[in-house]
């Protein structure tokens, strides 16, 4: 379903985009997903109505005490008429938060775990608020929700919904799927500009500590004094690395930190009575959302080009930002640009933005590049976003939970964003862009471990890897696979961008038959014809070793032997279009040219440790654009 949305990164184009979704929520789609495939429609039902029923048994007991209900008809959450600070500190010495929307009004809400005692202290509670003391009561078998909007159809009835009731068959359904994919537990993941780091056992055993893990977001500040330290630390800490002066953490993602980061910026100009200003400079190069971001922030987009060497074509550049220097709001710019390049002339090109009205915006998804070395503040920039699951160890496969602070310069810090309910951001913050104040609080361990562990040290000899490793890269397959884009050293920064746009020409094979074909070797595709058509962007990351690059390495080369001898031959019928071959097909009825063995086993690595994949190549663009509903079982 999420595919056939077409929200993800793949389909995001430009300006035109309806969305600027990248790292989605998909984690916890699947948690929920895992959890209606154990409880099914009956274990859903028995929830609700363990919330139902405990709500029904408290507001009839606190009808019999003379409370007004704000509502007759309810669910699982009350909300009552009483004197918030009486009920308060009632309810704290018993150790519950409840919540308080005003003075004279206090609301909560039950759910599947509740007890039949919880029940009777929330009684207990507004039976001393009117200085009486409450009866044990029994749990209501009632529900008063009216008949007329009472489900009357069945629900999740496909067989997977109703098959795995007991723990062993959950934990092997679950293992299953979990097989079917190639993840960073296999081997390397070189997807370029998405960072695909160790995410290190230390930094990920937090999170399933109770005291991170059961916090409320909108808990009272002074239960919360650890969550508070951990994340005014982690801010200041982010704020030092970008050489900036505030951080937000509000933002869920990196592509909501860009619209958290445009929006900051209109509200600058407004304060300035520039409200106007709404024209946002993007390259061509850049990544899709930041086009998707601003096109949401209402901004108008004026493209500049690139030259033959991957960097911004600096006098476009400053011609459109004269041109527009009336209207213009900022410039969006990743830096290592998104080809892979440490541009010379960056402090220029900020220089240029400025000197026409406008505020530099950096993209931070490449902070990986830069990380103790330099900084976004320190060229001049005045706002970018980080990607706490990429430069920061988060994990981020399958989608998220992500995290997209933004640091901004000391002339935007008074407009970070604030929050309703607890007090957070800037004097004069633009509104909340998460329903938590502090976004997803629950993942700051990671990062904040990862930074304290590492040190300033560390965090700069991480940076320096990863741009070693990148560089071993481009040099040891220079041979066999051009470096599209290099800086005027020769150099790439962390990641490269490899050349096929002649594979076709000389080979008839894609980049997309490449990609294919390196899952019959184990490993996960590099990021695909992005942002240059019929390429391939590498970004190994320091946490990668030599051998496993090196593996990485014989497999492309092979690949590209695999490819000339296709061509040579005049074969279409060959392994690499062929690919990815599954086991089912090596071992069903071969009629290939080549041999079952050249197939799963092309390099003597793959005898070790052998991935296969689960699905034969597919029709992408059939799939995009024509939805196939299979759940009839
Ligand atoms: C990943 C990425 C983004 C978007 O971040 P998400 O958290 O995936 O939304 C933006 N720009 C660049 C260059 C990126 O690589």
């Amino acid at each position: 379903l999420r595919m056939a949305l077409q929200t993800r990164e793949q389909h995001i184009k430009r300006e035109r985009a309806t969305s600027n979704i990248c790292t989605a929520t998909a984690l916890m789609a699947s948690m929920v997903g895992f959890y209606c495939v154990y409880n099914g429609a009956e274990g859903l039902r028995r929830s609700a109505k363990t919330a139902h029923t405990a709500a029904v048994t408290v507001a009839k007991a606190l009808e019999a005490m003379d409370y007004k209900l704000a509502a007759k008809n309810f669910f699982d959450t009350l909300e009552v008429e009483a004197e918030a600070a009486v009920v308060q500190s009632l309810a704290l010495e018993r150790g519950i938060n409840f919540f308080y929307p005003s003075e004279d009004r206090v609301r909560f809400s039950f759910d599947d775990v509740t007890t039949p005692e919880e029940v009777n202290e929330v009684i207990a509670i507004f039976a001393e608020a009117k200085g009486k003391k409450a009866k044990a009561v029994k749990l209501s078998e009632e529900i008063t929700i009216p008949a007329a909007i009472l489900r009357q159809s069945e629900f999740l009835t496909e067989r997977v919904f109703n098959t795995y009731r007991c723990e062993s068959d959950l934990m092997r359904y679950i293992k299953r799927l979990e097989l079917r994919d190639i993840s960073l537990a296999n081997s390397m993941i070189s997807l370029g500009s998405c960072t695909m780091k160790l995410n290190a056992a230390a930094l990920m055993q937090p999170l399933s500590l109770a005291g991170f893990q059961n916090m409320h977001p909108f808990a009272p500040a002074d239960q919360t004094e650890g969550y508070r330290e951990l994340i005014d630390g982690l801010a200041a800490d982010l704020a030092t690395i970008t050489g900036f002066a505030a951080c937000s953490l509000m933002p869920n993602s990196g592509a909501a930190g860009e619209y958290t980061g445009l929006m900051v910026i209109r509200a600058y100009h407004q304060s300035r009575g520039q409200g106007y200003r709404n024209i946002v400079l993007i390259p061509s190069s850049a990544h899709g959302t930041n086009p998707a971001s601003a096109a949401m922030a209402g901004m108008k987009i004026v493209t500049v080009g690139c030259d033959a060497n991957g960097n911004i074509d600096v006098e476009d550049l400053k011609a459109k930002a004269q041109e527009h220097s009336s209207e213009l709001a900022c410039m969006m710019i990743t830096y290592p640009s998104t080809h892979g390049v440490f541009e010379s002339r960056i402090r220029e090109i900020v220089d240029a933005v400025h000197d026409a009205g406008g505020q530099v915006y950096m993209d931070g998804a490449n902070m990986n590049a830069q990380v103790g070395l330099t900084n976004p503040g320190y060229i001049g920039a005045d706002v970018c976003h980080l990607n706490l699951h990429k430069t920061f160890a988060m994990p981020h496969g399958g989608g998220g939970p992500g995290v997209g602070p933004i640091c901004v310069a000391e002339h935007l810090r008074k407009f970070l964003p604030s929050h309703s309910i607890v007090p957070t951001g800037g004097d004069e913050g633009i509104t909340a862009v998460a329903s938590a104040p502090w976004g997803s609080a629950m993942l700051f361990p990671i990062t904040y471990g990862y930074i304290k562990m590492l040190g300033g040290e560390g965090l700069k000899a991480a940076t320096e890897m990863a741009i070693v490793n990148a560089n071993y890269m481009s040099s040891a397959l220079k041979s066999e696979y051009r470096t599209y884009y290099s800086g005027e050293t020769g150099r790439v920064g962390h990641e490269m961008i490899l050349d096929l746009t002649h594979f076709k020409k000389d080979y008839n094979i894609d980049c997309g038959d490449i990609a294919h074909r390196l899952m019959d070797y184990g490993f996960h595709a590099p990021t695909l014809s992005f942002p240059v058509h019929e390429t391939l962007m590498v970004e190994p990351t320091e946490s990668e070793p030599k051998a496993e690059m090196d593996r990485f390495i014989a497999t492309l080369i092979q690949i590209k032997r695999e490819c000339e001898e296709a061509a040579a031959s005049g074969e279409a019928d060959n392994v690499v279009v062929n690919a990815p071959h599954t086991a089912a097909e090596i071992c069903g009825e071969w009629s290939h040219p080549y041999t079952r063995e050249k197939a799963a086993f092309p390099l003597e690595f793959i005898r070790e440790s052998k991935f296969f994949p689960y699905v034969s190549k597919i029709d992408n663009g059939y799939g995009d654009r024509n939805l196939v509903c299979r759940c009839t079982e």
